[in-house]
């Protein structure tokens, strides 16, 4: 029985959810703890707190997932317990998402010169105000008839090494890392294999040098139980966190996508005891 999802999106980043839709569908399938963590945004926090209040036993974990960079690929860093009344904090991430949308643009400049002609108000009505995202515009082509899939977008054009993709305001992972912690939120790496194209043991071997680094930059968690992640590859991660003492994370990362098997809320999740050593964690440093 799955208790607890650490990574979820809504309407306030790229997933197509409310924060109360969200919470609804998370607390039909029986979980107790969830995270809500959109991209560069705490905007859907306050809504998920008010509709978790109808699920006696329900948590909402206030959370954020913030996005950097390393040579050839990118690293996804959370942070859970995130102060989100921080100025500071806000500003920053106000600047965050403003990087992408001018990102945003770009990307749909360069389809425009590759022959998709998408309408940028379309896209920016997809994002209704929230922090916009490379899905944002996977959507508005699925619309226009380009592709069938939003993932479909991402293989042929806009994912990191298509021809439309178009890079971030640079920020490295250990950046993030410091971040979170003077925020006061517990950083956790997201997605670990995403570090590689491949999955599977071979890439563990590049993960080790990321790991060591922010470790030693104060990253207290890894996800382990993610997404469509397979029997062999959670092990793999589950004794790689061990290795490193970091806390065995995870979640669904999901985003209502509209994509064929996306993993749903309830299905993958990491022990309850990995969010009780995240609130020990959490009540230790704070
Ligand atoms: P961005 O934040 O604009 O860089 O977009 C990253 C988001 O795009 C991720 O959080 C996912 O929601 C989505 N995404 C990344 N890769 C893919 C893919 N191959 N297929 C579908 N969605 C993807
Ligand atoms: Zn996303
Ligand atoms: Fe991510
Ligand atoms: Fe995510």
């Amino acid at each position: 029985m799955i208790e607890v999802d650490l990574h979820l999106h809504t309407t306030y980043s790229d997933g197509t959810l409310t924060p109360k839709n969200l919470v609804s569908l998370c607390a039909s399938k029986g979980l107790k703890v969830i995270a809500v963590s959109d991209h560069d945004s705490t905007e859907g926090i306050k809504e998920a707190n008010q509709a978790a209040e109808e699920f006696p036993g329900m948590k909402v974990i206030p959370a954020i997932e913030l996005s950097t960079d390393i040579p050839g690929s990118e690293v996804h860093i959370l942070g859970y317990f995130v102060d989100y009344l921080e100025s500071g904090f806000q500003s920053m991430l106000s600047e965050f998402r403003e990087g992408r949308e001018d990102r945003a643009k770009g990307m749909v400049r360069r389809l425009d010169e590759l022959g998709i002609v998408l309408s940028w108000e379309r896209v920016e009505e997809l994002a209704d105000g929230g922090s916009i995202g490379r899905p944002h515009i996977a959507k508005a082509m699925v619309e226009a008839g380009y592709v069938k899939y939003p993932r479909d977008a991402f293989d042929r054009y806009i994912g990191r090494n298509g021809p439309a993709y178009v890079g971030r305001i640079k920020l490295e992972p250990r950046q993030a890392v410091q971040i979170l912690l003077q925020n006061g939120a517990l950083p956790v790496i997201a997605h670990p294999t995403y570090v590689s194209s491949k999955s599977g043991p071979d890439n563990i071997s590049e993960l080790r040098p990321v790991l060591a680094e922010l470790k030693e930059s104060g990253l207290v968690g890894m996800e382990v139980y993610y997404g469509d992640y397979s029997p062999s590859q959670v092990s793999d991660l589950a004794n790689l966190a061990n290795e490193f003492n970091l806390i065995a994370c995870g979640g669904s990362d999901y985003h209502a996508s509209g994509n064929p098997d996306e993993p749903e809320p309830g299905t993958v999740g990491p022990p309850i005891e990995s969010y009780e050593a995240l609130l020990d964690l959490k009540g230790e440093d704070i």
